[in-house]
């Protein structure tokens, strides 16, 4: 894999996924946006560049479904090398690191359907052949799909399994002369079926064993179902695929039989945490459009901009997306790192990139879940400072409200993600990969120093509530056991403890890394932490109403009462610093 081997950091100084939670904070450095090197920037601005030359203008007839010129320019795309950022150099690619991958998926985001058609291609469609494909395959797909002259999808959902994937019913059969599996079923919802060539399908051989298959355009028995009409994504293409003893040749298998479950979910973590980053993007993009409508919109003889009400929903917008970007890219960075100091340059590597993104995944559950849903409250608040004009079509933040509403339910549902989320940490400490029951018996330990300066509440902020999440969690595992996989309210509500807990580390962490003096950097960190705390002793004390009783609850939520520290903020203060910051950005302050 190309990636910076000459500043890798020694493996065992890479903090393992989940362990943010049991580690103080700044035990070790933290990637950030300020922490790109020239090149990934380069890359960033030749993305952003493409879509405002190529893309943006075309919005109109795109929406309209005009799927002839969605290929031609995503062919475009791939003469740009923007099809090619993971692929393999031996295939056609230029084999990037994962947050120049990121960052030219953040850049994408200025237009929802563009950014959900060109994703599903190079990542859920693509990277399935790079990961698990054998050579003959790569060979074949990858020059072409790094090109854009194939088009690739990826379809694991059915119309009777969608979270529960594997749940899948299309079937797979040997032919009688041993040469091609017979597929039989359905897939609903399936991104750029309509134009694709090459399809990520799964089936269970016999029935039973869970497999990956590559299909072709033109397969006997492959049928593409009509076009879906969907609330956002107009433009993009979601089709249902169904499967009439559609023959297969052998070869087409991609990887073992029967271990398709590793193919799906891994390269779903790459989508999670790409969703996290995009929605990042999305998030700005939706801070700019409302920044500069607010600037021009009068009322009452001035500016909209000069409301303290505007101004408050512009600063918490900034806060909160300044956290999901934290996180984003201190999560990739954390991959980058350890792809780094592994080494390898085989098919082998592939292999340990596999088991990296499984490392990190309960961190790209958060970014998903985190990330969505962030975007969600910040479009929604820069819709509503657009007053009843972002109601109306002509206004780009109208379509954007609708394109987002999908992060939350695709790439798993959030629900899902959420119960991953705790799942994931409690499954780690129990084989002995993350020392959460040892953090757990330190509870009452006093806290490490903060260091002195500026947000050393906010330092203490993340320490106390990972505590909380951690009191939770052993209240949680003391009273429900094996049984607590069945308490879903108290699996969420620890989630989200846990991810408020990883958002305010990672705005403190990247702040003091890389900007330490910054004042605008400290209203955001500031105005963020206050929020987010109470969100998480809110989550913390509902998880604990779930699982304790009388006196228990009483006695546990008195303990939980104490890591709640009060501390003296100034939100009025903060947010005007905020937006003035705004005014030489027209939008987004931190660039
Ligand atoms: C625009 C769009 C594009 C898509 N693109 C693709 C694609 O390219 N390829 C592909 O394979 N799929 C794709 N999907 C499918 C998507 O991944 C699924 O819709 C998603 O996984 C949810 O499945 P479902 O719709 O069947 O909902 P269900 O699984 O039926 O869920 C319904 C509700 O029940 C909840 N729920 C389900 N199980 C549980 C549980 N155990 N506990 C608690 N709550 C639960 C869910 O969270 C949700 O709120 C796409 C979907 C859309 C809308």
């Amino acid at each position: 894999m190309a990636v910076n081997k000459e500043n890798a950091p020694a493996a065992d100084s890479i903090p393992a996924g989940g362990a943010f939670l049991v580690a103080p904070l700044g035990a070790t450095r933290v990637h950030a946006p300020e922490s790109f090197t020239d090149d990934q920037r380069m890359y960033y601005q030749t993305a952003q560049q493409f879509m405002v030359r190529e893309v943006l203008p075309h919005i109109d007839r795109l929406e309209k479904k005009d799927y002839p010129l969605l290929v031609s320019l995503l062919r475009k795309a791939g003469e740009a090398g923007l099809l090619s950022i993971e692929i393999p150099e031996a295939y056609g690619g230029l084999d990037l690191d994962r947050t120049t991958s990121m960052l030219v998926a953040e850049a994408m985001t200025l237009y929802g359907t563009w950014s959900v058609s060109i994703g599903a291609h190079t990542g859920i469609g693509t990277l399935p052949i790079v990961f698990f494909g054998n050579e003959a395959q790569k060979a074949k797909y990858l020059p072409k799909l790094a090109t854009g002259e194939l088009m690739a999808c990826y379809a694991l959902t059915e119309s009777g399994s969608g979270s529960d994937a594997l749940g899948a019913k299309t079937k797979a059969v040997l032919s009688p002369d041993g040469k091609s599996y017979i597929l039989d079923g359905n897939k609903q919802f399936i991104t750029n079926a309509g134009f694709a060539d090459v399809f990520i399908v799964f089936a269970k051989v016999d029935g039973e064993k869970f497999t990956g298959f590559i299909l072709e355009k033109g397969m006997p028995g492959l049928v593409v179902g009509k076009e879906e009409h969907k609330l956002g994504l107009r433009g993009s293409s979601t089709c249902q695929l169904s499967f009439e003893e559609c023959r297969v040749p052998v070869e087409n298998v991609l990887g073992e039989i029967g271990k398709g479950h590793r193919i799906a979910f891994n390269i779903l973590n790459m989508g999670r945490l790409k969703l996290g980053v995009g929605s990042a993007g999305g998030a700005k993009n939706a801070i700019n459009l409302a920044w500069v409508y607010a600037r021009d919109r009068k009322q009452f003889g001035k500016a909209i901009l000069e409301f303290g009400l505007i101004r408050e929903k512009l600063a918490r917008a900034v806060a909160r997306t300044y956290a999901v970007e934290s996180m984003a890219y201190r999560t990739c960075g954390l991959i980058d790192d350890r792809i780094a100091s592994l080494g390898g340059e085989s098919a082998a590597a592939h292999e340990q990139v596999i088991r990296v993104l499984e490392e990190y995944s309960i961190e790209s559950s958060i970014l998903k879940v985190y990330g969505s849903e962030t975007l969600g409250v910040v479009i929604d608040e820069a819709l509503q400072i657009h007053g009843g004009y972002g109601f109306i079509e002509e206004y780009p933040i109208e379509r954007g409200y609708r394109d987002q509403r999908v992060n939350r339910i695709f790439e798993g549902t959030n629900e899902i993600n959420r119960m991953l989320i705790t799942g994931m940490l409690l499954k780690k400490a129990v084989k002995g990969q993350l020392p959460l029951m040892e953090a757990v018996s330190d509870l009452d330990a006093p806290l490490p120093e903060a260091p002195a300066g500026p947000l050393a509440d906010e330092w203490r902020a993340a320490e106390l509530i990972k505590r909380m999440a951690l009191q939770v969690i052993q209240a949680a595992v003391t009273t429900f056991g094996m049984e607590l996989e069945h308490h879903q309210e108290v699996l969420a509500a620890i989630a989200d403890v846990v991810m408020e807990a990883y958002a305010i580390e990672s705005s403190v962490a990247r702040t003091l890394a890389h900007d330490a003096a910054n004042p605008v950097r400290h209203a955001i960190v500031r105005l963020f932490t206050a929020e987010a705390r109470e969100r998480a002793f809110s989550r913390a004390r509902y998880a604990l109403a779930c699982t304790l009783k009388g006196d228990d609850q009483r006695q546990a939520a008195a303990a939980l009462a104490k890591r709640d520290e009060f501390v003296i903020t100034d939100p009025v203060a903060d947010r005007e610093t905020i937006v003035t910051a705004m005014e030489p950005t027209a939008g987004y302050p931190i660039r």
